[in-house]
């Protein structure tokens, strides 16, 4: 029986389809977590689920020392482990990406380093480090300009500014965001670089000895014109023509080479222009949230079976799926406050080519969108015989769902002596 160390995250949305895809496959799974290092001991958990994905040096040597050898595998179940996942890959001599192209391709600035360096279509770019006066880089500035925390995802962070004015608070707002969320924020600094005007596509890939497989090209027909990027639709097979999208494929192809990225998922995002393809992403990992559901159809199996495959199976992968179009709406988060509740749920489920509606909140549950945000409100999948059919069912389920959400504070009333 094969053996995969499995990298969970306390908070995953994708846990369970990893575990009972591990299940189908009868592969071993050994699991690891960062749960609070605090309880976790006192809960009578090993050391390996008290890991510090965000410190991998350290929380290598706690897996090795704990489980030895005897793994066939590693894989972390999103963003947050894929550094862990790889290191540890390294020093067992299991296949996987190198650490160092992993880190790399994680860091915005490092990654727009490697495209400007290498000739890719790149936005001029800027750091700003901690505790500098971003008024210094003023004159270099082209407006608009795009500020961004240095490794966080799903747009948190991530604001397009139009004047120097809206450039200082979004710098402000941006650092206070990275620190709750970075433990190297101080360090890190923030990103600034030109906004690439365009049409946005996101592609859902597999590298094998370094050959990238797409496995999806989606559009994502909800213009992302900012000043805040919440995700929305994604809508595949991609409408946009042939040649086009075999140039999207082969820049990102490009863009795994030169990071070094050569085995496991693949997650990329690209802007399209007059003047080409801008990789505004690359991540050695698969699509977040429960987004990669929209693919079992036409993968013949989930995303999480192919990518467990990939790692055990003793030869290449046929994927052989259903056609038709398909496509998963990030349900947009009206506004800041605490989740109550929602209506409308069976009337979304029962519209035509609608497969699902999976609210992915607890009552009680504080949401905030885009930049601030961490959580999905929840996501709606369609499938139908072209892409616009689907985006149309997406888009009548998603009208017909009406969200409950109060403020976090309940707003003051005035004192009964100040009424007249
Ligand atoms: P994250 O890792 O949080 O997804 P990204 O760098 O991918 O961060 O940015 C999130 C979104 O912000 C992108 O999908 C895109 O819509 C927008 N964006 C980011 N950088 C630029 C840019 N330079 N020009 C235009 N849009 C951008
Ligand atoms: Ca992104």
């Amino acid at each position: 029986m094969k053996r995969v160390l499995l990298l969970l995250p306390t908070t995953g949305y994708r846990n369970e389809d990893f575990l009972a895809a591990a299940k189908k496959l009868g592969v071993e799974i050994v699991a690891a977590a960062n749960y609070c290092h605090q309880p976790a001991p006192s809960w009578g958990l090993a050391p390996i689920m008290a890991l510090h994905f965000d410190r991998p040096e350290q929380a290598a040597d706690t897996v090795l020392r704990e489980i030895g050898g005897n793994l066939d595998a590693v894989l972390a179940v999103d963003d947050s482990g894929v550094e862990l996942a790889a290191l540890l890959s390294e020093r067992l001599g299991l296949p996987g990406n190198p650490a160092q192209a992993v880190r790399r391709v994680r860091d915005k600035l490092a990654f727009r380093q490697l495209l400007r360096e290498r000739e890719f279509l790149c936005p001029e770019f800027h750091h700003l480090p901690t505790g500098e006066d971003p008024r210094k880089l003023f004159p270099e500035l082209k407006f608009p300009v795009v500020v961004k925390a240095r490794r966080l995802s799903a747009s948190r962070g991530v604001i397009r500014v139009d004047d120097f004015e809206e450039l200082m608070r979004a710098v402000n707002w941006v650092r206070a965001i990275q620190s709750r969320a970075d433990r190297d924020a101080r360090d890190l600094g923030l990103i600034m670089e030109s906004f690439i005007p365009g049409s946005e596509y996101a592609l859902e890939g597999s590298l094998e000895r370094g050959e990238l497989t797409t496995l999806a090209l989606f559009d994502k027909p909800d213009p992302m014109d900012g000043p805040h990027f919440e995700e929305t639709l994604y809508i595949t097979p991609s409408r946009l023509p042939e040649a086009l999208q075999d140039c999207i494929h082969e820049e990102v192809a490009r863009a795994c080479r030169v990071a070094g990225l050569a085995a496991g998922p693949v997650h990329a995002e690209v802007r399209v222009n007059d003047q080409g393809v801008w990789i505004l992403e690359v991540a050695a990992r698969s699509i977040g949230g429960l987004c990669g559901r929209v693919l079992t159809r036409s993968l013949g199996m989930s995303l999480e079976e192919l990518i467990l495959r990939q790692v055990v199976a003793e030869e290449p992968l046929t994927i052989a799926g259903e056609g038709g179009a398909a496509g998963v709406m990030m349900i947009p988060i009206p506004r800041r406050g605490i989740y109550h509740g929602l209506e409308g749920l069976d009337a979304a489920q029962s519209v035509s080519g609608v497969t699902g509606v999976a609210i992915t909140v607890e009552p009680g549950q504080i949401i905030a969108p885009p930049p601030d945000g961490a959580t999905y409100l929840g996501f709606i999948f369609a499938r139908a015989a072209s892409p616009a059919d689907a985006e149309m069912a997406l888009r009548i389920a998603h009208r017909r769902l009406h969200f409950d959400i109060r403020p976090e504070y309940p707003a003051m009333e005035a004192p009964a002596a100040e009424r007249h």
